[in-house]
């Protein structure tokens, strides 16, 4: 099992700084292995990570949300286009940079939809999510759909809803991407879901429920690890956070990141690791009782 960090917890800039910055602070903190988002994969340098990754000896995975002008479940056949190749192109980004998991709101835009999703739109984004499979398990690269609140997404809200979605995909390299935060929002509880999910539970993002230090929140991380443990998951768990202090603007804007929930990313992101290792050895511990 990795435990990783979000690079947005180091820095909102990609550029060369930014990446080496991201890289060796995640490494610092005690993680296994960093998220990249590449919300812009023509302007991200993949061979320059590829080799800060290995420079500090850390696994790397991938991250996006979709756009308007990518949205999967457009009716615009031309949007659902752009949406493909820009997906194809981070499977690529992915690839260069050794890494093998792909996650996030990659199946419609990420933003508060004013309609239901339409029967088409759904079709639609799971014909090409089949499709996107194919190319990314031909490059070793397996796809996790992540569950986010109704404000980000008119898709799927539960997890349930999700395992519903993946039937609709039908690919075996497709899995659920669960995140504490938008679980704390929409589930019935934080055990459930992930005895639901189980072997499908491919990607899990940990993140209080105002996206600030873990602890200082009302996410039950109690339950959601005994949770885990249950079901013996044991794919990557990233810890997730953003403030106002580092700021991409396009995510930011997008999930609502108005205000500073802390201001020291190296404490932040210590204190994350090992509360999530903490979270972990107190679970394990259970199959003795
Ligand atoms: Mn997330």
């Amino acid at each position: 099992m990795q435990i990783g960090a979000h690079a947005l917890v180091f820095t909102g800039i990609f550029d060369e700084n930014g990446l080496k910055k991201a890289i060796s602070k995640t490494q610092a903190a005690g993680f296994d292995l960093i998220e990249i988002p590449l919300m812009n994969p023509a302007s991200f340098d993949g061979m320059l990570a590829a080799s800060l990754l290995k420079e500090y000896d850390l696994s790397v995975t991938a991250s996006l949300g979709l756009s308007d002008s990518t949205d999967l479940t457009n009716s615009n056949p031309a949007i659902v286009a752009a949406g493909e190749a820009m997906l194809a192109d981070c499977l690529r980004i992915l690839h260069t940079m050794g890494g093998t998991r792909l996650c996030g709101v990659i199946y419609s835009a990420m933003k508060k939809y004013v309609e239901p999703i339409t029967a088409e739109g759904r079709k639609c984004s799971a014909a090409a999510l089949h499709r996107l499979s194919a190319l990314a398990a031909d490059l070793g690269i397996h796809l996790s759909l992540e569950v986010v609140n109704r404000y980000e997404t008119n898709l799927m809200n539960t997890a349930r809803e999700a395992l519903r979605f993946l039937d609709e995909i039908d690919s075996p390299n497709i899995s659920v991407h669960l995140d504490t935060y938008h679980m704390n929002i929409e589930e019935s509880d934080m055990f459930s879901p992930v005895l639901d999910v189980a072997d499908r539970l491919g990607y899990v993002h940990i993140g209080e429920s105002h996206r600030g230090y873990l602890g200082s929140g009302t996410v039950d991380f109690s339950s959601f690890f005994r949770a885990l443990a249950r079901i013996k998951y044991d794919g990557p768990i990233v810890f997730e956070s953003f403030s106002s202090a580092v700021v991409n603007a396009e995510l930011s804007r997008s999930l609502g990141i108005w205000r500073n929930l802390w201001d020291d990313s190296d404490d932040l992101a210590a204190h994350a690791n090992t509360f999530i290792r903490s979270q972990l050895r107190a679970v394990e511990t259970i199959v003795l009782h």
